[in-house]
């Protein structure tokens, strides 16, 4: 047919509301609309720390995809993209070809190892359903071997690497954990140890101070020991190695250092800073007026010349103002620019636990633990009405 093919690679939170705008906006027979995703289920990276940890069970932290799109007017493909040929206008998946007329790149990030010997292969990072899965099972494995096995005396050493907003709220839940997991494996509480190192001067870098040792604060006394100002050098099978020469012994090792763009971007030719691609005021790459990028694979910057930093928030946006462009384009109208709105930032530590910093005031404690599942039960409420935040949501 001649109608256009518009293919979306992603089905995370830009890739969904780039579907569902376009599901809206599109009239009958306007244009082809396929979703690619390796799953068929979308899943809230932003709850991820909890399943990771144990303290929240998996399937709170997904959603068939089928339950958010109209299935009539969106082809949804479950497979995984391997090469996308922005000449060609293909995308080669694991069991077929895609041709596109529009493309949006919504894959989502991978994480960042920076080259430091050893990560790859003995740390495990909080990325997807399936790598929590790893974590949470590998952590009460620790205390079922407690026990029994005595060939590792670090057992019960956790190690979490970076103290940016993902290790601090996993290392939250995991502090949240240890006691119910104690208990269950008769383990002296004692005897576990959780770090987190951080090589910048301090946790969260660039967050508010007074929050950021608010946090800390709230950390420490749930038993997480802080290394701040040390990076780590080296992951070994035994642990990890700090810049400083110290040696941390610990069974456990999550990653939570940093994120990059996904691989796929810099082999299709992509010019790329980090993997990420610095995209024009219409969210498209440079060159390429029907290839958009979105979510953790883009680079958008501020009045003052920073990048904005890869959140959930932008790639949201970022999902809409690309599906209405995709239509306008194909309509022959004029596009529009994006332009970031800031709602704030909201980072759970644990349960009953938070900090906030939304429109310029600063939150704390409790109220700020209720903003953050208002945070989370908006965006359920966004892509799923009402009845996905009653299957999924966390209340009072
Ligand atoms: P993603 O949401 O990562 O989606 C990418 C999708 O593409 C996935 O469904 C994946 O399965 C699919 N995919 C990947 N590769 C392939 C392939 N080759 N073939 C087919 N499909 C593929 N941000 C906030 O704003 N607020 C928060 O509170 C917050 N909390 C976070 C907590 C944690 C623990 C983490 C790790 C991140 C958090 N973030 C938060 C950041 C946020 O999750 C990301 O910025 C956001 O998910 C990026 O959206 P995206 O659409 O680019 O990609
Ligand atoms: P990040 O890049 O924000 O933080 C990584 C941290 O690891 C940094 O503080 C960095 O200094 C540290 N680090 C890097 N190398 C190190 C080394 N060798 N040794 C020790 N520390 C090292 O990554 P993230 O925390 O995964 O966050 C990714 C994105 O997702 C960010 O944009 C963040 O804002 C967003 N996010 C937001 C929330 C929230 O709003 N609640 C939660 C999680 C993530």
């Amino acid at each position: 047919s001649s109608i256009p093919k518009i293919v979306i690679l992603g089905a995370g939170y830009g890739g969904i509301l780039a579907a569902q705008r376009l599901q809206k906006e599109l009239n009958y027979n306007e244009a082809d609309v396929t979703l690619v995703n390796r799953h068929d289920y979308h899943y809230f990276t932003t709850h991820l720390h909890m399943p990771a940890a144990g303290t929240d069970s998996i399937k709170h932290s997904r959603v068939n995809i089928s339950k958010l799109i109209d299935e009539f007017k969106i082809d949804l493909v479950k497979s995984t993209v391997k090469e996308i040929r922005v000449r060609d206008k293909k995308v080669i998946l694991e069991d077929g070809t895609l041709s596109f007329d529009y493309l949006i790149i919504a894959l989502g990030g991978e994480p960042e190892t920076f080259g430091i010997p050893g990560l790859a292969e003995y740390a495990m990072t909080i990325r997807s359903i399936n790598s929590v899965r790893m974590i949470r099972q590998h952590i009460e494995y620790q205390f079922a071997l407690y026990k029994t096995d005595q060939s590792r005396s670090d057992r019960l050493n956790f190690v979490v690497g970076g103290a940016g907003f993902s290790g601090i709220e996993f290392v939250a839940e995991l502090a949240d954990r240890i006691p119910a997991l104690c208990k269950e494996y008769d383990v002296d509480p004692n005897l576990v140890h959780i770090y987190n190192v951080e090589a910048a001067p301090s946790a969260l870098p660039g967050f508010d101070p007074e929050l950021v040792e608010y946090a800390m604060d709230v950390l420490s006394k749930k038993g997480v020991t802080f290394k701040i100002g040390v990076a780590i050098r080296e992951a070994t099978p035994n642990g990890v190695v700090l810049a400083t020469g110290e040696e941390i012994e610990a069974a456990t090792v999550v990653w939570t250092g940093g994120i990059r763009g996904n691989r796929l971007i810099e082999a299709a030719g992509f010019e790329t800073m980090r993997g990420r691609v610095k995209v024009d005021e219409y969210l498209r790459a440079p060159g390429y007026d029907h290839i958009f990028i979105i979510g953790d694979n883009s680079l958008v910057f501020n009045p003052e010349g920073r990048p904005y930093p890869p959140t959930a928030q932008i790639a949201m946006q970022q999902g809409v103002l690309c599906a209405k462009n995709v239509v306008a384009s194909i309509r022959g109208q004029e596009m529009k620019k994006f332009v970031f709105s800031h709602k704030g930032t909201v980072a759970s530590l644990g349960k009953g636990e938070a900090i906030a910093s939304v429109g310029g005031k600063k939150y704390k404690g409790w109220i700020a633990a209720q903003l953050k599942k208002v945070v989370d039960m908006r965006y359920q409420f966004i892509i799923g009405g009402i009845p996905l935040v009653l299957r999924k949501g966390r209340f009072l």
